[in-house]
């Protein structure tokens, strides 16, 4: 069974059944992979199950070795034998066949996969922002549109920023290879190098071994532009740095919680703004998640970063790189942070920047360089309040989120050749049912206003800011959840958040202290979760600027990528 889910996961070929063990090629990377010329990865072809006692790769009927110049690295061993070059590249756009033919004890097993190269064009872009909401599907756009813009007579009395963005629009399917749903390590990995990947992997490949550094890689945005441009590359974010969105536009591994190595990895950036100092202190600093006494921070600074560790060492910070590390683990959400301020939530992380605030200070610094440069922004909050089931929390850091992107389309107005693509990595199965207040004394689902009773919500943005001041209005928004555990609901906001569900042996049940006087609403996923998951749904991407022409229809999430070295004329070879 579980080599059977190997093989379609892979897209793979099993040539022969007859031991118990099954054999099978499988040819990293996968079929129907795609490149651009000159994109270093690695090549690994793996025959499982058997001893082989000779492995022959022919691409366009030539040998690997020939092909690409380089020796292979073959391993004969019982049960796993693999054949692997690193750090090859296409050099021609075009079509490549790829056929394997393995011997082992007698039997010969085959593998016929086909690769799809693409070569450079004009560059049109000096720069790229990419913008990932994480879990930010189209619904969740709409309750920010709804929060923060308003709605009067059924018209919409404003746009998102990200919706002003109209050169380009497509909805991105966002499976990874191995399953339909895939988490953010997976989807980010398909942004950042144009391959796709496996749950909790980023930049490689899967392949047998245990050790999750050692899966063949492919080469990624951050890599490429530094390589072939000479750009400048930023990363940012409101979660810890080293969490799966941010380290997949830098790092390669099959486990997203090497975040000790990840940490490590962001040297690849030039500006690094986020949360996260507990892997960059060492073990002996409290708070500390490092399982060795290096501090990352002395070293970035030994390196020519400037350190920050607050808002407004934030905006005294100068120089052509910064580290800004906010808060100890993931920063805290907009609400928490920036609204209510609760002490016993912040836990003295008093002087933390908003997301536009770190996005501005990023653009400023790498518009220094000539070369142009690649800035990844992330509102990772959007999805982490998601799981915890708190919409409002989410389309807080939803509204945050867009107010970052008006900053890069400011710049992008004055200073020109500019592509922003605004979008998310994966979905949350919520959905807008209604309206819901308690005017009448009704509570509960009786209080859930749909068809002409979901009159509109009274949220206000009295200031201006884009914010309503009261998230819970007497008419609020009746969200709901497509995919949760057991939990309670009563439809009102949560001044104090609390998870949905508890553990209680290996069975997650309804937590009492989300909602003291909320319904029980039982549970529509296995029982061995906690949180609300994630969606399979298509994610909405908008695009503006030079470039952006090349984001429309429905697309895989590893064009992104390809739409992004078109735009900047990337030429690796
Ligand atoms: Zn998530």
């Amino acid at each position: 069974m579980l080599w059977r889910k190997v093989l379609l996961a892979a897209g793979v070929l099993l040539l022969c059944t007859s031991s118990a063990m099954a054999e099978v090629v499988v040819v990293l990377p996968i079929d129907r992979a795609k490149f651009l010329t000159g994109q270093k990865f690695d090549m690994e072809i793996e025959l499982r199950g058997a001893k082989a006692d000779e492995i022959k790769v022919l691409l366009d009927g030539k040998e690997a070795a020939s092909f690409f110049g380089v020796n292979p690295v073959v391993k004969k061993e019982t049960g796993l034998s693999s054949f692997r070059m690193d750090g090859v590249a296409f050099t021609k756009p075009g079509a490549v066949k790829v056929e394997v033919e393995a011997k082992a004890g007698g039997k010969t097993f085959k593998a016929n996969v086909g690769y799809t190269v693409v070569g450079p064009e004009k560059r049109a872009a000096k720069n790229v922002i990419l913008f990932i909401g994480d879990g930010m599907g189209l619904v969740s756009r709409q309750v920010a549109r709804i929060l923060s813009k308003g709605i009067t007579q059924g018209k919409y009395n404003g746009f998102l920023e990200m919706e002003l963005l109209k050169d380009g629009f497509a909805l991105l399917n966002t499976s990874g290879y191995d399953s339909l749903v895939t988490d953010s390590a997976n989807s980010a990995s398909a942004y950042a190098t144009g391959h796709k990947s496996v749950v909790n992997a980023m930049g490689v490949y899967e392949n047998s071994s245990p050790d999750p550094l050692a899966h063949p890689k492919v080469e990624n945005i951050a890599e490429l532009v530094k390589r072939a441009a000479g750009m400048s590359v930023g990363v940012v974010t409101t979660s810890n740095i080293t969490d799966a969105t941010p380290a997949a536009m830098v790092a390669h591994t099959r486990r997203r919680a090497e975040q000790n190595f990840i940490a490590g990895e962001m040297l690849k950036a030039d500006v690094v703004l986020g949360g996260g100092s507990q892997q960059f202190l060492p073990q002996s600093t409290p708070g500390s998640r490092r399982k060795d006494d290096r501090n990352l921070i002395e070293e970035f600074k030994a390196k020519g970063y400037a350190f920050a560790g607050s808002r407004a060492e934030l905006a005294a910070a100068k120089g052509g790189k910064i580290l800004g590390l906010f808060n100890l683990d993931n920063m805290n959400v907009y609400l928490d942070r920036e609204i209510l301020k609760n002490p016993d939530v912040l836990k003295g992380f008093n002087d933390q920047p908003t997301l536009p605030e770190m996005t501005r200070k990023a653009i400023d610094v790498l518009s220094g360089n000539e070369n142009g440069f690649f800035l990844m922004v992330e509102g990772a909050c959007i999805d982490k309040q998601l799981h915890v089931m708190d919409w409002e929390r989410s389309a807080y850091d939803t509204i945050e989120f867009d107010k970052a992107i008006a900053v890069a389309r400011e710049f992008a107005a004055k200073n020109g050749s500019t592509l922003i693509l605004a979008t998310a990595d994966h979905s949350h199965g919520i959905s807008i049912t209604g309206t819901y207040h308690e005017k009448d004394g009704k509570t509960g689902r009786q209080a859930v206003r749909t068809y002409a009773a979901s009159t509109f919500p009274t949220f206000v943005d009295a200031d201006g800011d884009g914010f309503p001041e009261n998230p819970a209005p007497e008419v609020t928004l009746a969200v709901e959840y497509a995919n949760h555990p057991d939990y309670y609901e009563d439809f009102k906001f949560h001044e104090k958040s609390a998870p949905p569900a508890i553990m209680s042996g290996d069975v997650a049940i309804g937590n009492t202290r989300r909602a003291p006087k909320g319904i029980l609403y039982p549970g529509n996923i296995p029982t061995s979760e906690s949180q609300e998951v994630h969606a399979a749904d298509d994610v909405p991407l908008s695009a503006g600027g030079p470039g952006a022409d090349y984001f429309k229809g429905v697309m895989d999430n590893t064009e992104v990528f390809f739409g992004i070295v078109r735009a900047l004329g990337l030429d690796p070879k």
